[in-house]
């Protein structure tokens, strides 16, 4: 254990959202007992974004989204305002409404915030990005059945919306950049199969297209076609809010530098969640990690290494689900390895698995409604083992047998 961990306090965490609730609640289960405030810009009591492009869209029930606060008692929350600089040097936080706290250890836990289209300032109809409670609400009731919903953007959030719009009656195009979907995070197979079940829950998907302006109740692509829309939502991806870092000379770009502790450039400061930039364990990369479960995990294994310096570093493997329409997506690992194998039948049903491998190794899984096989792959991946290939396609083997027996041989 830390020899002196009230050394640390106060303990001051910028942003209120998943990461920051996970590493306070870390904090006290260690027995942590300093100070611990939290500086949240927004003023809604913290809440899960998940469901913001899922069930809250269908039911608007914001109460069943609220994050559970009592396994960080006794913290401090200072909403609804923003932290405006920070001085390392001095230890010091100043907020925007002029209050100024005083540090022994400062957390980023700032998240990220959607990229914004310029060439849509100004247009007729509203034009809307979905992060916040805020901003799902805002859309929500635009969803209207009959209403004309344009999505621009083939990622996560653009086809999780589209799949909710379409099954609330709301009619729906999709402007893509790139002629496939989801090209950050799933394999062109998985990408194709997504692109073919929205098309078939009725989605106009245009790939390859850009937006360059509007009309009087249009978009205009840059191929000069017009869409109609009443209702805009731009899913371009996000940028990390490292600005105040950044300003602090601590190392960034697009995100916060940190190691496997969460320790920045900077002494006594870490960070945390979808603002950082880590080591992915898979590819040895530096990236920002934006998922759920990095958010959780990461912030509970900074705040154990805090306080015992014996404990591990983070390196969990990156994954991700996504819900659209009946299909449960889930990703780990890398998709852009140079062989797949598919598990299942695609053309026939909704449920399969592709197995990603680089050189051999496998390195990454997607699974659509097999779930059972996502948890045995994520360890597979994990252990670096390589079982037979044929057994691994066989959809009729059972993975966690698979993986005893294997494990069993090498020993
Ligand atoms: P955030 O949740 O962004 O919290 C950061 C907070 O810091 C924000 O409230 C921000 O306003 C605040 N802040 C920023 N700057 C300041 C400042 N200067 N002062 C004070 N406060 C500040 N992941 C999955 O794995 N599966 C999913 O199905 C999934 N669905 C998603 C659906 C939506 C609509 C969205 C938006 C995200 C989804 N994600 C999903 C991603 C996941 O929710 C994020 O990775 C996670 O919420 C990141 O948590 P965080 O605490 O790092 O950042
Ligand atoms: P993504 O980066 O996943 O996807 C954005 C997509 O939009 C990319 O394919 C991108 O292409 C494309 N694009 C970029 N610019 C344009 C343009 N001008 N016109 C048309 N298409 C364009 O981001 P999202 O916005 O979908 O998601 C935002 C955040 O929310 C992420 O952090 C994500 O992890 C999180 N999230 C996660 C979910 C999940 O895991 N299930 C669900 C919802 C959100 P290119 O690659 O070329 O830039």
């Amino acid at each position: 254990m830390n020899d002196n961990p009230s050394a640390l306090a106060p303990v001051i965490v910028l942003g209120g959202g998943l990461a920051s609730i996970s590493f306070a609640g870390g904090l006290r289960s260690a027995g942590f007992q300093g100070g611990i405030t939290v500086v949240a810009d927004e003023h809604e009591s913290a809440y899960d974004r998940p469901p913001l492009s899922k069930d809250f869209l269908r039911d608007g029930d914001a109460e069943k989204i609220r994050l559970d606060l009592s396994h960080a008692p006794g913290v401090e929350w200072l909403r609804g305002v923003a932290a405006q600089r920070v001085d390392t040097q001095a230890h010091e936080v100043h907020l925007a409404d002029g209050r100024c706290l005083h540090y022994g250890t400062l957390v980023f836990a700032t998240g990220a915030s959607p990229r914004v289209l310029p060439a849509l300032q100004g247009a007729p109809m509203p034009v809307l990005t979905l992060r916040t409670l805020g901003d799902a609400q805002r859309i929500r009731s635009g969803l209207q059945p009959g209403a004309r919903l344009l999505v621009i953007g083939g990622g996560v959030i653009g086809l999780e919306l589209a799949a909710t719009a379409r099954a609330l009656g709301v009619e729906v195009t999709l402007v893509e950049f790139l002629p496939r979907l989801m090209s950050r995070g799933a394999s062109a197979t998985l990408a194709s199969f997504v692109a073919r079940h929205h098309a078939e829950q009725g989605v106009d998907l245009r790939f390859g297209r850009s937006v360059t302006g509007f009309s009087r109740s249009h978009i205009v692509l840059d191929d000069g076609s017009q869409i109609a829309a009443d209702l805009v939502v731009v899913g371009i991806g996000v940028t990390a809010n490292d600005a105040l870092a950044h300003a602090a000379d601590i190392a960034c770009d697009d995100g916060i530098f940190v190691d496997g502790r969460g320790r920045t450039t900077c002494p006594n400061v870490y960070a945390i969640g979808d603002v950082t930039r880590q080591r992915n364990p898979v590819s040895g990369r530096f990236e920002r990690i934006e998922t759920w479960s990095n958010a959780q995990n990461q912030g509970m294994a900074v705040a154990r290494a805090m306080l015992d310096p014996a404990a591990p570093p983070y390196g969990d493997l990156p994954w991700y689900w996504s819900e659209q329409y009946a299909l449960r997506i889930q990703v780990a690992g890398l998709t852009n390895g140079d062989d797949e194998i598919v598990r299942g039948d695609i053309a026939a049903g909704d449920q399969f698995t592709l197995i990603h491998l680089l050189r051999g190794q496998i390195v990454g899984a997607s699974c659509v409604n097999n779930v059972r096989d996502f948890t045995a792959l994520k360890r597979i991946i994990t252990s670096g083992a390589r079982p037979d290939r044929a057994a691994l396609a066989d959809p009729d083997t059972d993975l966690r047998k698979l993986i005893a027996r294997t494990s069993s041989q090498a020993a």
